[in-house]
């Protein structure tokens, strides 16, 4: 049997359109042709260090080239690709590292001494340094390639066997990692495709994270699948994303919803040349209004979509011609995908009900690396040996089928017998002109059960009073929503993708100043 998986990507695609560019990163590039031997080589070099089918070859580092080719040769190889959060600490990237059992890490000079510690803690066999060899045992990665040769390697690799270990956001607790077979990726890849309407001609702009599943599956694979070029950023940052959207001519992007906001308040926003983009996907998180009418006012395609990482991610996503229609939705499920909304009492949920989304499809993970008891709670078990994915979020259906994604279960609170969701309110604040980022969290209360508590964030140089931005929210939400207590800070806890980490919120400002009783 021949290699089926992702790793063959590369060689396929060099057999199509060995010329055209694949991925460009600072001021290189490299061709579909060039990215295919580069992976050979990097292959050959791993299987010489001992590499064999199943063994985990992990990635710590920024948006970078070799993150591809990486994830390719493991492919090639039959191996597990595990791509690790760049910005947890060394104790964190040790539990990664032993979790999944890896042998080698390939790392980038940023992450250095955190690699090198937690590799040997962790006791993984190989490091390889992007920058050279390190004289404390890492392998030169060019020089691996360079000594390394090209000849076809036939590792048989089926559909089903595992591609990825992609680890959680850990936006509710400890990241999990999510085992991604190769058809998970080639059908989440497939449904972009379907749904986006990439082509062959597309310049995709990768800012948010590749260790996160959104980062690579939304907009790399799919890409490079269909001929298209990759531009790699390493890092997000608003300012260089218009500089390069103008210079490149960029067609298509995903970001999480603070990125969009960053891009919509730089100065050159409204000077920058956007007429090139064709669609820009936003999710990840829950997606202000304002930040949709930022961009739907520019004249833009900004489509939202909604996933996760057992999902590879996509699951919902809105159609290009539907981003004004039904601005707020996250659209309808990508083509290859199924999904239902249940109430508690596990009946379907009808129009403008809220229940869990559960889906199903190709393209929905097996399990959880390891971890039985996760993986049986994460799927429902149902008497026609249908299995559905919990997704562990609140979704409600317009009369259309289009959804609209309310919030995690595990952030709503109840107050006087009433369900908040948090990000409805939170939605409402961010319409107030001072007000920057807001967080609400649900607070024991005496005759209410709980009340929510607003921890906001101001825009730099307001100064609105507090009573006046909870004022805001009357007439415009129920009363039971609004907040009781607000408190301003400086900065809010976020993921490495720009999530809000909502136990950490709580953690710090639930029982913490700033009460301001409202009545
Ligand atoms: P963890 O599972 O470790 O707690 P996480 O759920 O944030 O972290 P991801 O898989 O990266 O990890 O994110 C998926 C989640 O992101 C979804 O379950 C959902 O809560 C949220 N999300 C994704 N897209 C949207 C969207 N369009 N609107 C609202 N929330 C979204
Ligand atoms: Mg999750």
């Amino acid at each position: 049997m021949l290699n089926q998986g992702i790793g063959s990507w590369p060689a396929r695609r060099a057999r199509k359109t060995p010329d055209r560019v694949a991925v460009v990163h600072e001021d290189r590039t490299l061709t579909h042709r060039e990215l295919h031997l580069r992976v050979l080589r990097l292959a050959h070099a791993l299987r010489a260090l001992g590499v064999a089918r199943g063994d985990r070859i992990a990635y710590l580092g920024p948006n970078h080239p070799a993150f591809l080719e990486t994830l390719f040769a493991a492919g090639t190889l039959g191996a597990v690709f595990v791509p690790l959060n760049s910005r947890l600490a060394a104790p964190e990237l040790a539990y990664n590292l032993s979790d999944s059992g890896s042998v080698v890490l390939v790392h980038a000079p940023e992450q250095a001494a955190a690699a090198r510690a937690a590799a040997d803690e962790a006791g993984v066999r190989q490091r390889i340094a992007l920058t050279g060899p390190d004289g404390d045992g890492a392998l030169g990665y060019e020089e691996l390639l360079a000594g390394a040769g090209t000849d076809p390697l036939d590792e048989a690799v089926a559909p089903e066997d595992p591609c990825l270990i992609m680890y959680t956001s850990g936006t509710t607790g400890r990241p999990k990692g999510a085992v991604l077979s190769h058809a998970n990726i080639t059908w989440n890849s497939v449904n972009v495709l379907v749904d986006t309407d990439l082509s062959s001609d597309e310049v995709t702009l990768v800012v948010a994270p590749l260790f996160h599943t959104a980062g690579l599956n939304m907009t790399c694979l799919p890409t490079l699948l269909k001929g298209g070029r990759v531009v790699l950023l390493g890092a997000f940052d608003a300012e260089r994303v218009l500089e390069l959207i103008e210079d490149l001519r960029v067609t298509y992007m995903f970001g999480v919803p603070t990125m969009y906001d960053a891009m919509a308040a730089r100065p050159r926003w409204a000077t920058t040349d956007l007429s090139s983009l064709r669609t820009l996907n936003c999710g990840g998180a829950p997606v202000p209004a304002r930040t949709i009418a930022a961009y739907l006012d520019r004249g833009l395609a900004f489509s939202q979509g909604y996933g996760m990482t057992e999902a590879s991610p996509g699951v919902l996503f809105l159609d290009r011609e539907q981003t004004s229609v039904k601005a707020g939705s996250a659209g309808v499920p990508h083509f290859f995908t199924d999904t239902r909304v249940v109430l508690p009492d596990g009946r379907e949920a009808g129009p403008g009900e809220r229940g869990e989304i559960l889906v199903q499809g190709p393209h929905v993970m097996t399990g959880y690396w390891e971890r039985s008891e996760d993986t049986e709670a994460a799927f429902t078990r149902e008497d026609d040996g249908g299995r559905w994915l919990r997704t562990g979020d609140v979704a409600r259906l317009d009369d259309d089928g289009y959804a609209y994604i309310v919030d995690r279960v595990k952030d709503m609170f109840v107050s006087g017998g009433e369900n908040v969701y948090p990000a409805e309110v939170e939605d409402v604040f961010l319409t107030h002109p001072a007000v920057a980022e807001c967080a609400v969290i649900g607070v024991p209360d005496p005759v209410w059960g709980e009340v929510g508590r607003a921890v906001v964030v101001l825009r730099p140089g307001a100064d609105a009073d507090k009573d006046e931005i909870l004022g805001h929210l009357h007439g415009r939400l129920a009363k039971y929503k609004i907040p009781k207590s607000l408190v301003l800070t400086g900065e809010l806890p976020r993921t490495a993708s720009g999530k809000i980490i909502k136990p950490a919120v709580r953690d710090a400002y639930a029982d913490g100043p700033g009460d301001r009783p409202y009545a």
